[in-house]
């Protein structure tokens, strides 16, 4: 990969959720320019490789800095690095962003029910589009579904509070879903296509998928996002093709 392609650009926070979970900030260059949703492309300096990874943007298309939501793989050439990242280090950012999991993309149905559905740290694009104002002026109801292992993973609930504050002031659609596996005390506690299947998530959500008004987006565990497509289809929602159809997908690694 040519090293042309990319800026350096510096590290300004580190915020560490559990032992493997994490967030950083980066400077932002004037010339990146990108919609929520959208990914960026990363380089870490590896001896002498640059090693690059695809990452979500977790900020606004509005915001100075870039943010980022990580996981540390284990043995993974790239995250093992990453994971010791400090203030004031230099990353590599690829000069233009990436992907398709965009609201842009729905033409129809027309904008009216979106759900935002996440495992893990899939749950980046959707804090993305979260602090948009547009996505908040397209929908009348808004579902996040943030699906994790153990509640100490459920990292960003706060922001999603403050963000359902400011920008949701005076809308009353939105609903933050959360889902929490591996605890049978939690109120939604199996997986996505289980609780579609079964309507449990919509009896949480208080509201039905229907084809003619519903926008679906999935992101995160790639077997998750199979799987509850699936689920979906059995619903009766179809996948985004050329602007139509309710399903619009990312895989997150
Ligand atoms: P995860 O295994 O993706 O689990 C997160 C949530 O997704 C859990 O609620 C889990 O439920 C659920 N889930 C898993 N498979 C599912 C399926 N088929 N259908 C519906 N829900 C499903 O956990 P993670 O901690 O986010 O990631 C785990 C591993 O994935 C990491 O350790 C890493 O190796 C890899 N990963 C790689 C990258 C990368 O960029 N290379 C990025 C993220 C993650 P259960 O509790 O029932 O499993």
């Amino acid at each position: 990969m040519p090293i042309e392609k990319f800026s350096r650009e510096k590290v300004l926070s580190v915020h560490r959720w559990t032992g493997n979970l994490f967030s950083f900030t980066l400077t932002r260059p004037a010339h990146f320019k990108f919609s929520a949703g959208q990914f960026a492309r990363i380089g870490l300096k590896v001896g002498d490789e640059l090693v690059v990874r695809a990452y979500s943007v977790v900020s606004s298309p509005f915001d100075e800095k870039l943010e980022f939501f990580s996981i540390v793989v284990p043995d993974g050439a790239f995250t093992s690095n990453l994971q010791h990242l400090k203030v004031g280090d230099e990353l590599y950012l690829e000069k233009i962003p990436y992907g398709f999991l965009t609201l842009a993309r729905y033409q129809l149905p027309l904008p009216q029910d979106l759900w935002l559905l996440a495992t893990g740290t899939g749950l980046a694009p959707f804090i993305s589009m979260l602090q948009d104002f547009d996505t908040w002026t397209k929908y009348a109801r808004i579902y996040l579904v943030y699906s994790v292992r153990t509640q100490s993973e459920l990292a960003y609930v706060e922001r999603i509070q403050q963000i359902a504050a400011t920008f949701g002031e005076g809308h009353g659609g939105f609903r933050f879903i959360p889902v929490v596996t591996r605890d049978p005390d939690a109120a939604l506690h199996e997986r996505l296509p289980v609780l579609i299947s079964s309507g449990e998530l919509e009896q949480a959500a208080g509201a039905e998928f229907n084809p003619a008004t519903t926008h679906v987006m999935l992101c995160g565990n790639p077997q998750m996002v199979d799987d509850t497509r699936a689920a979906l289809k059995a619903r009766g929602l179809s996948m985004n093709r050329r602007g139509e159809g309710n399903i619009a997908v990312e895989n997150y690694w």
